[in-house]
This record gives C-alpha cells, sequence and structure tokens, in this order.
C-alpha cells in the first residue's frame, strides 16, 4: 500500500506473512466502534470490555480468577502493515515505526495490562482496553507468576 501518507513518512514492500500461523482464541467485546471513538491507550478506569474465548480455549481461564491482573495480546486487524517510517501528529516529523506504540507495524498486535472483574463462563470482564469492537484476540496472561523476577527491594513473588 503506498497511498494515503502522511509528509516524509516511508512505507516498505515486506515479504509475504508465510513464517507464523497464529490461532485467534477468541474476540474482544468494547464499546469502541470506530478506530476513532479508541483512547490511545486503555485506562484502569476505562469501561468494561469483554474478551470472548471461542471453543475449546474456554477452559484455559481455569485459574484465572486468582489473578487481580492480566496481559491481553490482540490482532489489530484493521492496521495497515507497511509503515516503517510515521508521522504521529502528522507534521512531517517521522519515527521508526520500533519506537511507537502505533497500531502500525509489520505485525499489528497489541499489548495492554487489564484489570480482571469477573469471569463469566467462558468470557472475561476487564477494564483498560484500546481496540475496537471484535477485535481478535491471541492470548492473555497472569500479569505475574511464581518465575516473575521480582523488583530488587520486593519479596519474590509467590503466586503461582
Ligand atoms: N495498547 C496497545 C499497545 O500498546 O500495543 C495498542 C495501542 S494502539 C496506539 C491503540 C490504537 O489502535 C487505538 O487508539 C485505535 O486507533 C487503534 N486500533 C484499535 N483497535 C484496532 C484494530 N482492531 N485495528 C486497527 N487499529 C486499531
Amino acid at each position: 500500500m503506498s497511498q494515503n501518507l502522511r509528509e516524509n513518512e516511508v512505507a516498505v514492500t515486506a515479504a509475504p506473512p508465510t513464517d507464523a500461523a497464529l490461532r485467534f482464541i477468541g474476540h474482544i467485546r468494547t464499546p469502541f466502534t470506530s478506530r476513532a471513538l479508541c483512547p490511545r491507550q486503555g485506562r484502569p478506569d476505562g469501561p468494561e470490555c469483554r474478551l470472548v474465548l471461542r471453543a475449546p480455549w474456554a477452559a484455559g481461564l481455569a485459574g484465572l480468577e486468582r489473578f487481580e491482573f492480566a496481559e491481553v495480546l490482540y490482532w489489530l486487524h484493521e492496521s495497515r502493515r507497511d509503515l516503517v517510517l510515521q508521522s504521529p501528529k502528522s507534521d512531517g516529523a517521522v519515527r521508526g515505526v520500533f519506537s511507537l506504540r502505533s497500531p502500525v507495524r509489520p505485525n499489528p498486535i497489541g499489548l495492554a495490562r487489564v484489570a480482571i472483574l469477573r469471569i463469566e463462563g467462558p468470557e472475561v470482564i476487564v477494564r483498560g482496553l484500546d481496540c475496537l469492537d471484535g477485535t481478535p484476540l491471541i492470548d492473555l496472561k497472569p500479569d505475574h507468576c511464581a518465575y516473575t523476577v521480582a523488583a530488587p527491594d520486593k519479596p519474590a513473588d509467590r503466586a503461582p
């Protein structure tokens, strides 16, 4: 895609994406129906959103209720994937994609730390997301585990 470039932005022609095959484990329900309505980043006091697991992955939620927070990975499916230099402010000043949290990236994976409010069957209700309604869900991880490296001044984390 070489159209719709902002001043000084650079698009590239990338190799075909044949080196990984993701399995979407569900989708995300949010109140955000357009990109313009999404926050730039999720907020702890943002609206309730739902991670809807599809069969057979709902069984994988067992044990998640012990955690207050999780990290969610999602596929920013409406993003273009070819901009190596981007102008976030549309002012001609460009930055490399890997210095930005822009949704426009070669592999448009979004990452958010969310608060887990409750679990209802195959759905996890959370706060802290910034994605479009219907965004595909890639993965969900508790935000710490027994092997989390503790900060030097903190005791080791004993959660499983
Ligand atoms: N929190 C994630 C991160 O840091 O990796 C994503 C941050 S990105 C700046 C969030 C923006 O991506 C939203 O404000 C919206 O403009 C855009 N966005 C949200 N859902 C999207 C989707 N499914 N496809 C493309 N763009 C999306």
